[in-house]
């Protein structure tokens, strides 16, 4: 079996493996350090400032990763046995290990969404009057691109509403942007305009920025000040974290215009699987970054797919039971993506 990391493996499992950039590696090497938990670690604090300015907010934090990040912005906005209104498939609900019920101590009201587009009634619907038979609504938490959703942006109208139906309600909103940028870049507007109408935002330097590690999360200067005391709380303070952050600055400053091209490449996957007989995609629903592709035509499991395709080396991720998830990343070109759906048609259909 291929071994994940060989250069002859076209490795489509996520944006989350991309490598650093050798302009981020020479950054960390060159990057002036400071001991962080005492707020003295220039490259740091220049992250976080870059960052707070894209997102027209006071201050951000540097934290270890999304997961830290999107617990944090819930712990500094809320009190134990406060409700958190949320997309079902929100990772924040699916993915995090169930760090808002055990560690945040909040009581989770999932909504359901249409591919990570929430019905504003909906939305209305569930947050319920202040009464003491229930919990208190305190957050809602939105997320763009929806992971779940296949990348799917939340165009923002629909964002907008939302977070008006959230505000008349009284609720704080937190903005799950692991791949912001992605959203923006799509609908070529700016993070500027998604962060406006929240009060907090978490985004990821680790996916399709190729950062090694960490993500950012910005708000005003008393919720980053909280913030910063919760980080240390959950064992996140660190020290010369300026080596990861200046890989952090680097992707801020270089390579968010690109993530255009992994939107090309996985439109172009996404047509090239359409051909292929057992597998369907819908094109039209490939906004970023991901394609999801339905198997059940193939009359096999997920599993098996995944392990045939494997073999002929092409790594995806499974999504029982009948979906498979492809992420492009800046380690694929056009001709990657030719090769990969050579390699998809003989998995699927030279195969069986
Ligand atoms: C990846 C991701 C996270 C969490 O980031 P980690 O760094 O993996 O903890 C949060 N939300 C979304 C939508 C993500 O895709």
């Amino acid at each position: 079996m291929p071994d994940v990391n060989s250069t002859c493996v076209i490795n489509l499992r996520s944006d989350t493996q991309t490598l650093p950039t050798r302009a981020m590696l020479e950054a960390m090497c060159s990057a002036p350090l400071g001991d962080d938990t005492y707020g003295e670690d220039p490259t740091v604090r220049r992250l976080e400032a870059l960052s707070a300015e894209r997102f027209g907010k006071e201050a951000g934090l540097f934290v270890l990763s999304g997961t830290m990040g999107n617990l944090v912005c819930l712990m500094a906005q809320t009190n134990p046995g406060d409700e958190v209104i949320l997309d079902a498939e929100s990772h924040l609900f699916y993915y995090e290990s169930g760090g808002l019920a055990s560690v945040a101590g909040l009581m989770p009201m999932p909504v359901a969404s249409d591919r990570g587009w929430i019905d504003p009634r909906d939305l209305r619907n569930c947050i319920r009057a202040c009464d003491i038979h229930f919990p208190v609504p305190r957050i809602f938490c939105l997320e763009n691109t929806h992971n779940r959703g296949g990348g799917r942006v939340i165009p923002f109208a629909l964002h907008r509403e939302l977070c008006q139906i959230a505000r008349e309600h009284g609720l704080s909103i937190h903005l799950d942007g692991a791949r912001i940028f992605n959203a923006a870049i799509a609908t070529k507007t700016t993070v500027l305009e998604y962060a406006s109408t929240v009060d907090t935002v978490m985004f990821c330097l680790t996916k399709g920025l190729s950062c090694p590690m960490g993500s950012v999360v910005v708000g005003s200067s008393e919720f980053i000040s909280r913030a910063r005391q919760i980080r240390k709380r959950l064992g996140g303070g660190m020290r010369q974290a300026g080596v990861a952050a200046a890989a952090g600055i680097v992707a801020l400053e270089e390579m968010i215009e690109r993530l255009a091209d992994d939107h090309f490449h996985a439109k172009l996957l996404a047509e090239g699987i359409s051909d292929i007989p057992g597998l369907s995609v819908d094109v039209s629903s490939v906004d970023t970054n991901m394609v999801y592709v339905d198997h059940t035509s193939t009359g096999v499991s997920t599993e098996n797919i995944v392990e045939r395709l494997r073999n002929c080396g092409v790594i995806a991720d499974g999504r029982p039971p009948d979906q498979l998830r492809f992420v492009t990343n800046r380690h694929h070109d056009s001709a990657t993506i030719q090769e990969a759906l050579r390699r998809i048609r003989a998995a699927v259909v030279d195969n069986r």
